[in-house]
């Protein structure tokens, strides 16, 4: 008889989205006049720039000729947007070779399928809040998952412990969902720490384009002996407006072993059995991104997203609330008021301002007593909201 993973059997259900929307439905029936300011949302909301829509039109009218046409691309990525991606991070002292450059359909799918390369008994050292679904996917493959929790006393930027024992470690900066950013010296530690243990450092750099302040990092690779100890995952969603038509890429440096086996063979092995590669049409969108044009393009639609967090933070300052995020990075992580629980705080800013956030408690418990704001909203409501809440805070 076929057995399931029962480790699904372990996954909590996650009600959180559905429990945001029904709450929003719920008071839109009792109150169908009332508009609603969503600053919960996590995708982008703002089109693909024109660069990367001529290129994705010029791909598509390869495919219809003979002599143009592609089939079956690289497993690995196609050389001209590993090479992009190589130039890509040359610009920042980082020198890779293409083998080092894996291109893939987003940092979602990596996430979960390079848990291939570690065995079961492997621990996976999380810090939270966190993105939902580094835990899900380490439940799934029914490994040890040790929490550390960040807190305001070290603005949700943990460092290692002494006595810290974990295998993999999930390092998400600019983070998802505090908009935290780890230093360099930050970065250093973790670095040691995991050369040290012999541990892997799964660093996800989704949101590594919203950083504006020179001196922090932009990848794991700028911090000395990272090529030993870390991989790297990053995707053009939140970057260039990929979310629906998706793109990433992971680097996996030579120089990473784990017990004397290679982890950059390991995933070349993995990819070429496990994928088919991605789109033509797509990667060929993908490297557009990385052309000066697309560059300047991209950085206007993201300044769009940072005028909205500017927004949002100085209604926070103005009311001397405490916050992580905004500058760096699309997300603001605010303490909730009075002590009030998130699902608290969500369901008095809906009814009293119609203003939707996320509920800290959605990305883990030591989210509790906490707000995610996303900026990836309209300005417009971004604005109303920053007005509202400016008034509502006054009040409490
Ligand atoms: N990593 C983080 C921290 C994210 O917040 C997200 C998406 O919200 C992802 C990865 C997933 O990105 P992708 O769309 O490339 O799968």
């Amino acid at each position: 008889m076929i057995k399931p993973n029962k480790n699904y059997q372990n996954l909590k259900d996650s009600y959180l989205f559905y429990n945001i929307s029904q709450k929003i439905n719920e008071y839109l029936s009792e109150n169908p006049n009332k508009r609603i300011y969503r600053l919960g949302i996590g995708d982008v909301t703002l089109p693909l720039c024109p660069a990367v829509i001529t290129m994705l039109h010029e791909a598509v009218e390869d495919q219809s000729l003979k002599d143009r046409f592609h089939g079956y691309m690289p497993e690995c990525g196609a050389d001209f947007l590993r090479e992009e991606i190589r130039k890509y991070y040359e610009q920042r002292g980082i020198t890779l070779s293409l083998e080092e450059v894996f291109v893939s359909s987003g940092a979602s799918d990596e996430l979960g399928d390079i848990l291939d390369l570690f065995d079961k008994s492997s621990s996976a050292l999380i810090l939270e809040p966190a993105y939902p679904a580094y835990v899900d996917a380490n439940i799934i493959a029914g490994r040890e998952i040790i929490h550390l929790p960040a807190s305001k006393e070290n603005g949700f930027l943990p460092e290692p412990e002494d006595g810290l024992k974990a295998d993999l470690i999930y390092l998400c900066s600019p983070n998802n969902p505090t908009g935290a950013v780890f230093s360099k010296a930050q970065l250093k530690k973790w670095v040691d720490f995991a050369n040290e243990n012999q541990a892997i450092i799964l660093f996800d750099a989704a949101y590594e384009a919203f950083i504006e302040e020179e001196s922090l990092p932009h990848s794991i690779f700028e911090i000395e002996g990272a090529r030993t100890c870390a991989v790297e995952i990053c995707s053009l969603s939140k970057t260039a407006g990929f979310t629906g038509t998706r793109l990433g890429y992971t680097i996996i440096p030579k120089e990473l072993f784990a017990d004397g086996i290679n982890l950059n063979t390991m995933w070349m092995r993995n990819r070429t059995t496990k994928t088919n590669g991605v789109s033509y049409i797509i990667q060929k969108g993908g490297a557009a991104v990385f052309s000066p044009e697309g560059q300047r393009q991209i950085h206007q639609n993201i300044d769009v997203y940072k005028n909205n967090a500017r927004i949002l933070s100085s209604a926070l300052d103005e009311r001397n609330i405490w916050y992580t995020g905004g500058k760096n990075a699309p997300y603001i992580w605010m303490k909730c008021p009075d002590n009030m629980s998130g699902w608290e705080f969500f369901d008095y800013l809906l009814r009293e301002i119609q203003v939707v956030g996320t509920p800290g408690e959605g990305f883990g418990a030591c989210g509790n007593g906490y707000f995610r704001f996303s900026t990836f909203g309209s300005t417009e409501d971004t604005e109303i909201a920053a007005e509202k809440l400016k008034e509502l805070l006054y009040r409490v």
